[in-house]
């Protein structure tokens, strides 16, 4: 067959080792999955009740529009419902940008390590791929600054950055976006920006308004707790997003995954409580590192990388026969880290019981 070249070398995302799998592998009873930064609260309680009761025909296609979600969202964010796109989670609203803008013509600018999508997506579109080392965890924007020219596409950034947690402060992305040309779009990935607290974040509604080239992306999957629903959105400048609305597949947002992001959207009280306890949690582990002398990069998300000094998978093996599934670095670019998603109080107290006996053991040679 005549497959294109670009996707050769490429791999199907492997999926971390589910609850189910783990339990059954080593015959544990509880385990805790602290993988893929969900929320360890689940949504908004009025979503479950609305689970029970919603009643809907499964023979007819939902909203392609997204209509009542749009009008929702577009009243919340104070933009214009012209403004927004939705995806099957964030990850095709990335799909969709890179498929309207890449090819092997262009090149596009990212940092590295950060969120695997972007990559992937310009891999298969056969653009060129300048990645830029992070520095200490953050983006390097002057590095990201200097590989863009005539012939760059799309400029990613990752706010949070996935899998550091660091985050971009308001004068630093001012100032990077006053310089980059306003042919290149720049995708800001905020998928975990209602965790943020930093004083010193940027509004980036307030950025779009300046920035015409700016395509902001969020997500119902992170603090909503609605991940398996798959509903993320991109929003920007109304020329953008009409650009690339109809790259976009008539029907991608189901009708229960469009009703259940309605009904959380409007419990806030929620996000904010969910929002209070992480920051409690964040406190533990920033507190556990600093007793324990590991380096740690200073989080704004739900999730922590913590650098324990010693290969990450062997890290990771030891927590998971404890029942907790986390990351090891070794994937994610950081070979002697973990990433951990802050979970419960309590759960995050037993992580880090069980990752302190990890250190002592490694110390003593033990492992
Ligand atoms: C989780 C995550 C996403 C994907 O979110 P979905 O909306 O579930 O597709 C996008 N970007 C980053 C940085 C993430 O961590």
């Amino acid at each position: 067959m005549k497959w294109k070249a670009e996707i050769e070398n490429l791999k199907a995302y492997q999926p971390g080792k589910s609850v189910d799998e783990v339990k059954n592998e080593l015959g544990l009873e509880k385990i805790i999955k602290l993988a893929s930064n969900e929320n360890p609260y689940g949504a908004s309680p009025a979503v479950k009740k609305y689970m029970q009761e919603t009643g809907f025909s499964t023979e007819i296609y939902p909203d392609g529009y997204a209509t009542k979600l749009r009008n929702k969202l577009a009243s919340f964010l104070k933009v214009n419902e012209s403004q927004l796109l939705f995806g099957n989670g964030s990850d095709e609203v990335i799909r969709i940008i890179a498929r309207a803008l890449l090819s092997p013509n262009v090149n596009t600018v990212m940092a590295t390590p950060t969120f695997p999508q972007y990559k992937h997506n310009a891999v298969i579109e056969g653009a060129e791929i300048r990645e830029v080392p992070l520095m200490k965890g953050a983006h390097d924007l002057e590095g990201m600054l200097h590989q863009i020219d005539e012939k760059t596409a799309i400029v990613w950034l990752c706010s949070p950055n996935n899998p550091t947690g660091l985050y971009i402060n308001e004068n630093a992305i001012t100032a990077f976006l006053d310089q980059v040309p306003n042919d290149v779009l720049v995708v800001l990935d905020e998928a975990y920006y209602e965790y943020v607290t930093a004083s010193d974040y940027y509004d980036a509604l307030e950025l779009m308004k300046k920035y015409p080239n700016l395509l902001v992306l969020r997500t119902f999957s992170k603090i909503y707790g609605l991940a398996s629903f798959r509903v993320g959105y991109g929003m920007g400048s109304t020329e953008v997003i009409q650009k690339i609305e109809p790259l976009r597949e008539p029907f991608n947002n189901n009708f229960l995954g469009q009703g259940a992001a309605c009904i959380a959207l409007e419990d806030q009280a929620f996000i904010e409580q969910c929002r209070k306890d992480n920051e409690e949690g964040k406190l533990l582990f920033e507190t556990f590192c600093k007793e324990e002398d590991l380096d740690w990069y200073a989080t704004q998300a739900n999730f922590v990388l913590i650098d324990v000094k010693v290969d990450g998978d062997l890290a990771f093996k030891y927590l998971l026969e404890k029942g907790f599934i986390v990351r090891s670095g070794v994937t994610l670019g950081f070979p002697t880290c973990i990433r951990i998603t802050i979970g419960t109080k309590e759960t995050n107290q037993k992580v880090i019981t069980s990752l302190k006996e990890f250190l002592d053991k490694s110390k003593r040679g033990e492992i």
